[in-house]
C-alpha cells in the first residue's frame, strides 16, 4: 500500500478553487457528477445501481478489493463510493482507492468525507487530493466518533455536522464537486429515544417507526424531531446537497414513507435506497442494533427461525434484499439502487440477477466469498 502524498495546487490558498483552468487549478473533463448522469439515466427509463466499499485493513484486503472491484466494474455502477474512516483515519487510504479506480477502472467515483474529529485543513487536503485524483463526487457527512469515544467532538474552529461541510464545498470550491448527503428514513439514531420518554401514546405515524432493541426497549423518533430530521436534510439540499443516499432500512414502508415525506417538503433530489444485504445472524442483530433500524415482525421472526443455521440466513438474505429492491423499483420511488456491498460481490450481484439488472452471469469467483481478507467486516459477517 503506497501512502498518498496530497497535493497542494498553487492558487489555492487564497481560497475558492477555479476549476476553469485560469491557471491554477486542475482541469479533470473525463469526471461526471453523479447528478448530471442520473438526470441522463432518467432519459433511458432504467434503473441503475451503485457500489459503497469501504477501505481495507490490510495490503491483501486492499489487493483482493481491487479484483473484486475490477470483476464488479463490468456491471456498469453509476459509480462507486468509498467511505472515509471517522475523524480521516483512512483518508489516505480512501484517497488511493478513489483515485487508482477512477484512473484505473474509469468508474465515477463518490468519495465520502467526514468532518468531526479532524482539523480542516485535513478536510482541504482531502478534497484538493480529490481533485488531483479526478474525483468530482463528495458525500458529506458529520461522520461517527472514533472507536471507544462515546460523541463526536468538533475541532477548535472545525465543522460541527455534514451542513458545515457542504458550505464550505460550495464557499471554496464553487460547484466543482458533485454534493451527496445522508438521509435517515426513520431518523438520525441520536433522536430516536425511548417510547416511555414520549410522556404521551405513539401517534399512527410513529407506530410505524418504532423499532425495539435488544434488551426489549422500544424506541422511536417522535413527530416533533421527524419534522426536524426533515428541516435540516432541506438545509443540507438547500446548501448543495444533490443527491440522497439512504441509512440502511429493512422495512420497505418506512423507505417508502420518507419518500413520500421528501418529496412533500419540495425535495427533487434524487433519493438513493441504501440496501445492506443480510448476511449472518450476528451482524444483523449488531447493525440493526448499531443504526436503530426497525425491524417488521415477520424478518424478526425467520430470522429467529434461522438463527443456526447460517447458509439459510445468506439465502434469506438475498431473497429479502431482492423482494425489498423489486418493492421500491415497482411502486416508481428510486431511480437507483445503492448497495452497502461490505466488500463482498456475490450477494449484490444475484440481487441483482433476480431484478434482471446484471450483465452476465453471477461471477464463478463470486460464489467464495473468502477473499475479504483484511476487511472490516467482521462485524456484520459473523
Ligand atoms: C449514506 C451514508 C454514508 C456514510 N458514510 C460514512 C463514512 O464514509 N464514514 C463514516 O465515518 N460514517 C459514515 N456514515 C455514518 C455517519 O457518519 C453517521 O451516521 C453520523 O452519525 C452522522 O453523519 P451525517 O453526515 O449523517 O450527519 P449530519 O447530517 O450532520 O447529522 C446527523 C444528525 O444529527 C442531527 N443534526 C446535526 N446537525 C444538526 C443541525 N444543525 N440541526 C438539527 N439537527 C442536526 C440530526 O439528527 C441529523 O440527522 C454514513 C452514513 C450514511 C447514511
Amino acid at each position: 500500500m503506497s501512502s498518498v502524498q496530497f497535493p497542494t495546487p498553487a492558487g489555492t490558498e487564497a481560497g475558492r478553487w477555479c476549476p476553469d483552468g485560469t491557471g491554477s487549478g486542475y482541469h479533470v473533463a473525463t469526471s461526471e457528477k453523479i447528478i448530471d448522469k442520473i438526470k441522463r439515466k432518467a432519459e433511458t427509463g432504467k434503473p441503475f445501481v451503485s457500489f459503497e466499499y469501504f477501505p481495507p485493513r490490510t495490503a491483501e484486503g486492499v489487493a483482493n478489493l481491487y479484483d473484486r472491484i475490477a470483476r464488479m466494474a463490468s456491471q456498469e455502477p453509476l459509480f462507486v463510493d468509498f467511505t472515509w474512516g471517522a475523524g480521516g483515519s483512512t483518508c489516505e487510504l480512501t484517497l488511493e482507492l478513489c483515485t487508482t479506480v477512477k484512473a484505473k477502472y474509469g468508474l465515477d467515483v463518490n468519495m465520502h468525507m467526514t468532518c468531526t474529529n479532524q482539523a480542516v485543513e485535513k478536510v482541504d487536503l482531502g478534497l484538493l487530493g480529490a481533485i488531483q485524483g479526478g474525483i468530482r463526487n463528495i458525500c458529506a457527512l458529520r461522520g461517527d466518533p472514533p472507536l471507544g469515544q462515546d460523541k463526536w467532538e468538533a475541532e477548535a474552529g472545525g465543522f460541527s455536522c455534514a451542513l458545515d461541510l457542504i458550505k464550505h464545498i460550495r464557499e471554496k470550491y464553487g460547484d466543482y464537486f458533485g454534493i451527496s448527503v445522508s438521509g435517515y428514513p426513520e431518523g438520525h439514531p441520536d433522536v430516536i429515544k425511548p417510547v416511555s420518554e414520549l410522556g404521551r401514546p405513539l401517534t399512527e405515524r410513529e407506530l410505524k417507526r418504532v423499532m425495539t432493541k435488544a434488551d426489549g426497549t422500544q424506541c422511536v423518533c417522535s413527530d416533533e424531531a421527524y419534522v426536524k430530521e426533515m428541516e435540516y436534510l432541506k438545509a443540507k439540499v438547500d446548501a448543495g446537497g444533490e443527491v440522497i443516499i439512504t441509512q440502511l432500512f429493512y422495512d420497505v414502508e418506512v423507505f417508502t414513507q420518507f419518500a413520500q415525506d421528501c418529496k412533500d417538503y419540495g425535495f427533487t433530489v434524487p433519493i438513493l435506497p441504501g440496501i445492506m444485504v443480510i448476511q449472518a445472524y450476528g451482524g444483523f442483530k449488531r447493525m440493526a442494533g448499531f443504526c436503530m433500524t426497525r425491524v417488521p415482525e415477520e424478518l424478526a421472526k425467520k430470522m429467529e427461525e434461522l438463527k443456526d443455521d447460517a447458509e439459510g440466513v445468506k439465502a434469506f438474505g438475498i431473497e429479502y434484499g431482492a423482494q425489498t429492491c423489486q418493492t421500491l423499483l415497482d411502486r416508481g420511488i428510486c431511480q437507483g439502487l445503492h448497495f452497502y456491498t461490505l466488500n463482498l460481490e456475490k450477494s449484490t450481484q444475484t440481487i441483482m440477477s433476480k431484478l434482471g439488472l446484471l450483465k452476465g452471469t453471477v461471477g464463478s469467483k463470486a460464489e467464495s466469498e473468502n477473499t475479504f481478507a483484511g476487511t472490516l467486516i467482521d462485524t456484520v459477517l459473523a
